[in-house]
This record gives structure tokens, C-alpha cells and sequence, in this order.
């Protein structure tokens, strides 16, 4: 990982309408605010709303650029990237996504809900040779056979990278070949079921036209959104949803949670007004502090 810093005060994890609601509450308190965002929201997939208020029949991607406008016109700072890791060093949090690493006293999660559900064995071997990033723990797998499993947009690419550095790798998908993966990159049509071993991962098995046991040191799970559970050590959560309260606080002080994230409804305004109280109460919990 990239020893550079870049400090913030708050730092939020998802640019959908709940975190760009807390980056623009944040901001107007005086605080310096980065939003770190994997991608498109999937709102930008509706076609038309009909239920926030003032803009009936309006488009997702409409009403996302609006957002992100409004945002950056106030001077939030957006940046492409996927968080893998948030962990407490005492008063400040890192913020992880590939090489970089962002600092903030103040984080707000607004990842939106998971809509994968964990594969057998990923928790258990989380870490033991379970990874979400190939770009942060590819060396550690050189010389070694590592399963691919590429759901996520820039999974092929990611894959490439891993190759590149040296490491065997098999890439897994459920649909066809993907055409960014290199050539020489082994490849097998399916879904994994489980993820196998003892102390670590061992071998992994797969579902598919033909299904297959594939031995092996590490899997990397490439999907576009990352469990918030497995990005933040101790955080609790109930029913796959991050249980907050009130005020939007998390279990681990200075870590905020708005929006899907958070459990029905799932809906912009719902989003949009906890992210407000998040933004709110992370320039709080920062005042407090100085
Ligand atoms: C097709 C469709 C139609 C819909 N229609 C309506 C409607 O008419 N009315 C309505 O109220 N709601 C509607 N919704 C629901 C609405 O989109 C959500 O309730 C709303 O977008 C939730 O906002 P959010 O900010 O909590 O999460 P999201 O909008 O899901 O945003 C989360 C963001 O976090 C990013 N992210 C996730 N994990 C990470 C990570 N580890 N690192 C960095 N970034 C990360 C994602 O890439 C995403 O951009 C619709 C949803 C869909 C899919």
C-alpha cells in the first residue's frame, strides 16, 4: 500500500444521494470532505422517479448529476476508487482503495445495499487467503495459483495485473470470456460455490457447464461492492444491513453510516435525509474534538 496520505477531515465511502447528502452537510460545517465512489450508482439505471419531491419525473441520471454538480460546486472532492479497508489507527481512520489511502478523524459509510450474498467459506478465510483486492495483497500470491472470481467491472483488468506480477492465476466468471483478460490467463466458465481449507484457503469449488474443484493458495472476490462488515473490523450488523442509530453512529466511534446501507426503505429521500444527519453529526463529532 502507498505510504502517502491525504489527509481529510471526513471521508465518505460511496457517492450515491446519501453520500453526496453528507459531503455537502459536511462541507457547509467547514470541514474538507472526500468522497471516494467504485462507480456508477445503480440510480443512474432509473428511468424515470416519481417519488422525490419537487422533481416528479425525473431520470436517474438526471437527478445523479444534480447531486454530483451540487457537490462539487461547494468543493467536495470526488475520487474514482473502491474502498477494500477502513480501520481506526486511535483519532484518525484509513481509508483503503487500491495502492492509496486516505485519512480522515471522520468516516461516513454510504456504500448502498450488497446485493451478493457471501460465498461459503469467504468469511472464515477472510484474510487467510481470501482477498478483495488484487492490487493490495497480489504480491503476497507470486509464484502462487490464485482464483479470480470477476464480478466487478475492472475484474479482468485486475486479474491481467495479478498475472503480470507473477501469480498463476485462474480467472472464474459466470458468463463468457471476458475480452480485456489476457491470453494466457486460464479460464473457467461458472459460479463458486464454496471456498475450501484448513489454517487457509486450499482449493476452491466451482458451478457451472462443468463443475470443478480448482486448488489453490488465494481467491480474490472482484465484485463491485465490498461487505461492509468485511471493510471494517467490529462493525455491527444486523441482517446484512449496518445497524446505526438516531444519529447515524455506527458501534465504532467517529464511523457514521447513511442511506441503503443503513436497511429499508430503500429510497433516495430516505437516503438523502440520513445522509444529511450523518454529515451533520460527523462535523459534530469532529467539533468535539478540537
Ligand atoms: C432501477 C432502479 C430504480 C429506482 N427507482 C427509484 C425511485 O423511483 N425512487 C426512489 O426513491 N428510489 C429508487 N431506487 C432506489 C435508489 O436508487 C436508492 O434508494 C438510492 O440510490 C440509495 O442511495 P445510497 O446513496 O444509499 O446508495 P447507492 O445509490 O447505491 O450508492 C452507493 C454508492 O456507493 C458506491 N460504493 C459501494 N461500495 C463502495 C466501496 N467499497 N468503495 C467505494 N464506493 C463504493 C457504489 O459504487 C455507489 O455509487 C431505484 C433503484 C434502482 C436500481
Amino acid at each position: 500500500m502507498n505510504t502517502m496520505n491525504n489527509q481529510e477531515d471526513i471521508v465518505i465511502v460511496g457517492g450515491g444521494p446519501a453520500g453526496l447528502s453528507a459531503a455537502i452537510n459536511g462541507i457547509i460545517r467547514g470541514y474538507r470532505v472526500s468522497v471516494l465512489d467504485g462507480g456508477a450508482t445503480k440510480l443512474s439505471r432509473a428511468e424515470r422517479i416519481d417519488n422525490y419531491l419537487g422533481l416528479p419525473g425525473v431520470t436517474g441520471m438526471e437527478i445523479m448529476k444534480a447531486f454530483e454538480d451540487h457537490a462539487l460546486s461547494l468543493g467536495v472532492t470526488i475520487i474514482r476508487g473502491k474502498a477494500t479497508n477502513v480501520f481506526s489507527m486511535g483519532q484518525q481512520y484509513m481509508v483503503g482503495y487500491g495502492s492509496e489511502v486516505l485519512t480522515a478523524r471522520a468516516v461516513i459509510l454510504a456504500t448502498g445495499a450488497l446485493r451478493s450474498k457471501a460465498v461459503e467459506g469467504e468469511e472464515e478465510f477472510l484474510g487467510k487467503g481470501v482477498s478483495y483486492c488484487a492490487t493490495c495483497d497480489g504480491m503476497l500470491y507470486r509464484g502462487k495459483k490464485a482464483v479470480v472470481y470477476g464480478l466487478a467491472a475492472d475484474a479482468a483488468e485486475e486479474a491481467n495485473y495479478l498475472a503480470g506480477i507473477g501469480v498463476q492465476i485462474v480467472y472464474v466468471n459466470p458468463g463468457p470470456r471476458p475480452k480485456e483478460l489476457r491470453e494466457d490467463v486460464e479460464w473457467q466458465q461458472g459460479t463458486l460455490q464454496s471456498i475450501q481449507g484448513d489454517s487457509a484457503v486450499k482449493a476452491v469449488e466451482i458451478k457451472g457447464e462443468n463443475d470443478v474443484k480448482i486448488e489453490a493458495q488465494g481467491v480474490f472476490l472482484l465484485r463491485d461492492a465490498v461487505a461492509p462488515q468485511a471493510m471494517v473490523s467490529g462493525l455491527e450488523i444486523d441482517k446484512g444491513f449496518i445497524m446505526v442509530n438516531k444519529e447515524m453512529k455506527t458501534n465504532l466511534p467517529g464511523l457514521f453510516a447513511c442511506g441503503d446501507c443503513t436497511g429499508q426503505p430503500l429510497q433516495i429521500s430516505k437516503a438523502a435525509g440520513e445522509g444529511l444527519i450523518a454529515g451533520q453529526e460527523a462535523a459534530k463529532y469532529l467539533d468535539s474534538l478540537s
